[in-house]
């Protein structure tokens, strides 16, 4: 690392402490950027990376709903916009307890160089609360999803912001702020992405996050003449992103064995057939049950609880091939890469973000295995969002077809980029720093030709 890049470091850790995942992701992407910065000066110089860790503008509000009882509940809202060099803020609302300003600081500053990857105009930006949906019912959704718009409408708009899905942010609460949206702007337009299908929503957007990561994995592969074809694959998280990375698995004639929530896993060792992801998707998205569930319908299946006195997650201590994290950040550590390289794993292809700490990323690097980070592994969600945005503007629909084929156009792309950038900086095969570079060069030229603003 060079100095300018330790110096900057310390000072982002000084004047962000107590976010340690936002600084996490900095040092990452900081530390890639060292070989852009020895050959090009002049970013250093218009203090480019300075200004990009800076959020544009941070909002942070009450959200007061009230609860089935009469009671009266206050949560904390926040919408970073973090970057809008290439386009309108865009990125996903995170419902989930543990959300503070530095967890959306982070997935903002990576939603900037991700959506960059696209290749679609698009800034950067990420929301939230620490509401938690779990164990609410449907009325106590809706209205904290009011009451959290009442405030957000006023910063957000098609051409200004445009807000999606991530963890604990589904179909059921895009409908019912964009409901919210809708009636106080009284104004029809693309505000949401991952709308429903009937009123505006794109074919594919559900599917994309987890589709695209696994096209990803398919390009990795490619690169070694190989296919996903009989690959044992581990999959964490049992939402969205998991559920279909597994359908998109079983297509391609991989064999993806485990599923996960907060409290356990489950390992069904003879596979998790499209039957019993059919019944995990009713599980999850309709009866809103946890994966322990799965083992009383499939005898054969084993389910693990959560042990948090554990220094590692037994999910990544299994024998496969590859391994598509799809739940949260920080769920691979050193220990958890230790054991994925020695059960044989030699593909991990991030669908949440940031799901590896920082000394598991630079094993997987070090072993030179076939490794995508989230930003450009897992960019599909935001792309297809993209699409969902054009055919808003353009007031049309495309069909299933279309949308999946230009969804994986774009995987396809953002791997070349990624491969060749990393090529080109001198690391071939380090698909971490390709990503990183390729994503900031793109922002960094455009903040260069809009001046200091
Ligand atoms: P989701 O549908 O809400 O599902 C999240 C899954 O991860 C659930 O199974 C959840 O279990 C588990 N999980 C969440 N927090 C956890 C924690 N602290 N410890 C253990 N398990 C946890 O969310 P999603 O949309 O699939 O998102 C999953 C990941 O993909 C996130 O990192 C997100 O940022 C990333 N991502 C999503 C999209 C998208 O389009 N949705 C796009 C790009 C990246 P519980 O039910 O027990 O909480």
């Amino acid at each position: 690392m060079n100095d300018y890049v330790s110096k900057l470091l310390d000072e982002v850790k000084a004047k962000n402490a107590g976010e340690p995942e936002f600084y996490q992701t900095v040092q990452e992407v900081a530390e890639s950027l060292t070989l852009v910065f020895e050959r090009h000066p002049a970013y250093r110089e218009a203090k480019i990376l300075e200004r990009i860790i800076e959020p544009e503008r941070v909002i942070m509000f009450r959200v007061p709903w009230q609860d089935d009882r009469g009671n009266v509940q206050v949560n904390r809202g926040f919408r970073i916009e973090m970057n809008s060099a290439l386009g309108p803020y865009k990125g996903g609302l995170r419902f989930h307890p543990s959300v503070y300003l530095g967890i959306l600081k982070f997935l903002a500053f990576e939603q900037v160089l991700k959506n960059s990857l696209t290749t679609l105009p698009m800034g950067g930006g990420k929301g939230g609360s620490d509401f938690d949906p779990k164990g609410k019912s449907d009325n106590e959704v809706m209205r904290f999803c009011q009451s959290f718009m009442n405030e957000l409408f006023r910063h957000i708009g098609p051409n200004t912001d445009v807000p999606a899905g991530d963890i604990g942010v589904g179909g059921r609460e895009i409908g019912f702020l964009f409901g919210q949206y809708k009636r106080l702007k009284n104004e029809f337009t693309g505000v949401l992405t991952g709308k429903g299908l009937n009123w505006g929503g794109s074919l594919i957007r559900p599917e994309a996050t987890g589709y695209g990561a696994v096209y990803f994995a398919q390009e990795m592969l490619k690169t070694r003449s190989e296919t996903l074809k009989d690959k044992i694959a581990l999959v964490s998280g049992s939402g969205n992103v998991a559920q279909y990375t597994v359908e998109k698995l079983l297509d391609l004639g991989a064999k993806p064995v485990t599923l996960s929530d907060s409290n356990g896993f489950i390992y069904d060792q003879d596979g998790i057939s499209r039957e019993k992801l059919d019944f995990v998707m009713e599980l999850k998205n309709i009866r809103r049950g946890r994966i322990k569930e799965y083992v009383d319908k499939f005898k054969t299946a084993k389910y693990t609880p959560t042990d948090t006195n554990l220094d590692h997650n037994p999910i990544w201590d299994i024998k496969a091939q590859c391994a598509f994290p799809s739940a949260t950040q920080n769920e691979i550590n050193a220990k958890d890469a230790a054991n994925l390289l020695k059960n044989g794993v030699y593909v991990v292809c991030e669908g949440a973000n940031m799901p590896s700490t920082l000394e598991a990323t630079r094993l997987f690097l070090e072993r030179k295995i076939l490794y995508g980070p989230a930003k450009a592994a897992n960019a599909g969600g935001v792309a297809t969002s993209g699409l969902e945005m054009s055919q808003n503007s353009l007031r049309m629909n495309w069909t299933r077809e279309e949308v999946d084929s230009k969804l994986h156009d774009i995987m396809v792309k953002i791997h070349k980029n990624c491969f060749e950038t990393a090529a080109l900086f001198g690391t071939p095969g380090n698909l971490v720093n390709g990503a990183n570079i390729a994503g900031f060069l793109k922002v960094a030229d455009a903040m260069m030709d809009q001046g200091l603003v």
